[in-house]
């Protein structure tokens, strides 16, 4: 077993009971569906697998319940040979470096001596090794450069095509992005003039997907806390070439009551940091129960601030890319005291939870193969 906080491992098997060590073992391999979501506004699904079969031979696949999921199936795992020399890269680099990524400067923390053109290994921080590279430059040019490419990837753990190369995705074809947070925009089902908040929005996946289902006709406000994030958001929204109709706003979304006191919104996304555990595959688990202890006391606030600025009978979908229980059922359940109530909806992939009075939807890496997930619905009744 891998080493993880013991504590963090606790509030786990509250989740998970006996099945913990199987749960947190998958967490430490990819999904073999890797998704993205077709940029429906430039191009038909069919259109984008025909594209990367013809061009690259690459096979995509249409997700059966998810009309613009398509995914590639990630292959491995594989045995990546030994050598003397090795690259050491931080957490970052590592999680798209066991996919098959090339080794960009930035990410590197450590290294042997080497020339341009030598076989090394690539090495995570706990010294897992997840691929073999041959570097492009030597170790004495790296001393004094801070990006690009410095070693290409020839074995990895798992292989991924790079699809962040691709000339498609430069042109906004697509956006990578897991199969249950399409789901939420889908259930917020923007429609015209609705006007719909995206609380911590960065890098703007589902603000993308909202003005995607709306054609740009539903009012967004998208926040996120700093200025570098939300510029990443118009990043995207350039990228895949949508329309504007979005007001961005650099804050706290936890005091958004304070900032549009007169503000009755249809609808409303709260997409907080969490743990991330459920992101896969992981390298390492270095999130402790205390981080989760605070992430919740900071999620909690999210919901009382936006169930503040909510119309009546408005929706608000929370949702994590983590598994544990504070993070989300507390949550939920927390949130009954702030005028909300839980809604029922229909999603494929999801495991029904209900605890104390709600209703939750968790996506769980051992039924389904999928990246752990979390999604609740609420009503705003009073
Ligand atoms: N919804 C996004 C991912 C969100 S990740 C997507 O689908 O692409 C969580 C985001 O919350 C981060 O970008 C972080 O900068 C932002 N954040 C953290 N604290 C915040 C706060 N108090 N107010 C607004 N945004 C916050």
């Amino acid at each position: 077993m891998e080493n993880i906080d013991k504590e963090l491992l606790i509030e786990l098997s509250r989740v998970y009971g006996s099945l913990t060590n199987r749960v947190v073992e998958k967490l430490f391999t990819p999904s073999k569906r890797y998704y993205m979501r077709v940029n429906t506004l430039l191009i038909t699904p069919g259109e984008l697998i025909d594209i990367f079969r013809e061009k690259y031979g690459i096979k995509l696949y249409q997700d059966p319940f998810v009309d613009e999921a398509v995914y590639i199936i990630v292959q491995g795992p594989y045995n990546v040979p030994v050598v003397d020399k090795k690259i050491v890269v931080d957490k970052n680099a590592a999680e798209s470096i066991v996919l098959g990524a090339n080794v960009y400067a930035p990410g590197v923390i450590n290294y042997d001596d080497f020339r341009k053109g030598e076989e090394v290994n690539i090495v995570a921080p706990n010294g897992k090794i997840i691929a073999l590279a041959v570097t492009e430059k030597s170790s004495d040019e790296l001393k004094s450069i801070k990006k690009g490419v410095i070693a290409k990837t020839i074995k990895s753990l798992y292989k991924l095509p790079p699809i962040r190369d691709l000339e498609e995705y430069r042109a906004g074809l697509f956006y990578p992005q897991s199969l249950p947070a399409m789901l939420v925009s889908k259930i917020i089902k923007p429609k015209p003039r609705e006007i719909i908040i995206d609380c911590c929005a960065a890098p703007g996946g589902k603000t993308t997907h909202l003005i995607q289902l709306s054609r740009g006709l539903a009012k967004i406000i998208s926040i996120d806390r700093s200025i570098q994030k939300v510029l990443k958001i118009v990043e995207n929204i350039k990228r895949l070439r949508q329309p504007e109709n979005i007001h961005f706003h650099v804050g706290d979304a936890r005091y958004i009551d304070l900032y549009y006191p007169l503000l009755k919104a249809d609808k409303a996304i709260i997409d907080p940091p969490c743990s991330a555990l459920g992101v896969r595959p992981k390298i390492s688990i270095d999130k402790t129960f205390k981080d989760v202890i605070n992430n919740s006391r900071y999620q909690i606030q999210f919901i009382k601030a936006v169930s503040r600025v909510l119309k009546h009978g408005g929706l608000l979908v929370y949702s994590t890319c983590t598994i544990t229980f504070l993070e989300n059922e507390y949550i939920a359940k927390k949130a009954l005291g702030y005028g909300l109530k839980t809604v029922e909806v229909q999603l494929p992939y999801a495991n029904k939870v209900y605890y104390g009075g709600i209703i939750a939807y968790r996506f769980d890496p051992l039924t389904n193969d999928i990246n752990g997930y979390f999604i609740v619905v609420f009503k705003k009744t009073s």
